[in-house]
């Protein structure tokens, strides 16, 4: 569905993204690993056509989007859901919900699709039921968790195929972390592809089928979550796990 081939991507002179490959599968649920300054954002915003990549080609659905407006690709089927939400504080949750059903390039939307717009905003309802109890409340006053499901919800009234999220679980409990997670896996399940970047590797490899380590604007390591997950350097990276603590853990289990 998405193919990122040689990307190099920066900001002025500075070169951030160097020589990036990867492919997301439809239907899959795929991971963007990496430390803080690692890139990830700069990949999704490159993807998303909110940064013009300097070299390379991104590829959805067969066609070259790397020098897309970022309205076209979002007409095109992608929507991203952005690192910090960006919510409309002042509009109430209705209005941010149907902001994201306009598109500057689909106006037949507007004109003919009151009822698909229900139909949307019946579907996404269904996906996040807290929020019909909260149609009317200003979204600037939810609870962070309520925030990045309204921000999820918005991207997903473009009705996108493939939905990006930058870093969802940024300042969130971490049962509230669990719950947007099991939504985007529930959402897989609705023919909508994932593609997330994350610090928080071990809640996203537990929920996704592959993923990629991206460290200093490079992909280092890629694999199927499992793969990942029983990494070495993954584990000591960003699981927090180091071989001895591993093996002490073994031992403790052993002796009980
Ligand atoms: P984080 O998890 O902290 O958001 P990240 O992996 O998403 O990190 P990026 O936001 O892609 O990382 O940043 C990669 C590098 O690009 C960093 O060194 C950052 O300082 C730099 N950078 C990001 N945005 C800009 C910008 N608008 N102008 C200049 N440099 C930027």
């Amino acid at each position: 569905m998405l193919e990122v081939t040689r990307l190099y991507a920066g900001y002025g002179a500075s070169e951030v993204l160097h020589d990036v490959s990867f492919a997301v599968a439809a239907g899959t649920f795929c991971a963007l690993i990496g430390a803080n300054g690692a890139g990830k954002s700069t990949i999704m915003k490159a993807v998303a056509g909110t940064l013009r990549p300097v070299r390379g080609s991104i590829c959805f659905e067969g066609q070259d989007i790397s020098r897309s407006s970022a309205a076209r690709i979002v007409a095109g089927g992608i929507a991203l859901v952005p690192e910090g939400r960006h919510i409309f504080g002042p509009l109430t949750v209705h209005e941010n919900l149907q902001m994201g059903a306009f598109t500057k390039l689909r106006p037949r939307v507007f004109q003919s699709a009151d009822r698909s717009i229900e139909q949307r905003l019946a579907f996404v309802l269904s996906m996040f039921p807290r929020l019909e109890e909260r149609l009317s409340q200003l979204a600037g006053t939810l609870s962070g968790g309520e925030q990045q499901m309204l921000a999820i919800g918005r991207a997903l009234m473009s009705q996108p195929r493939l939905l990006l999220l930058d870093e969802p679980s940024m300042g969130l409990a971490p049962v509230i972390v669990q719950q947007v997670f099991a939504a985007l896996t529930r959402l897989r399940e609705h023919r909508v592809t994932i593609l997330v970047s994350e610090q928080n590797a071990s809640v996203t490899l537990a929920h996704a089928d592959v993923g990629h380590v991206i460290e200093s604007g490079e992909i280092v390591l890629s694999g199927s979550a499992a793969e990942l997950h029983d990494n070495d350097r993954v584990r000591e990276a960003y699981l927090g796990i180091c071989a001895d603590t591993a093996d002490i853990a073994e031992l403790d289990r052993s002796r009980a």
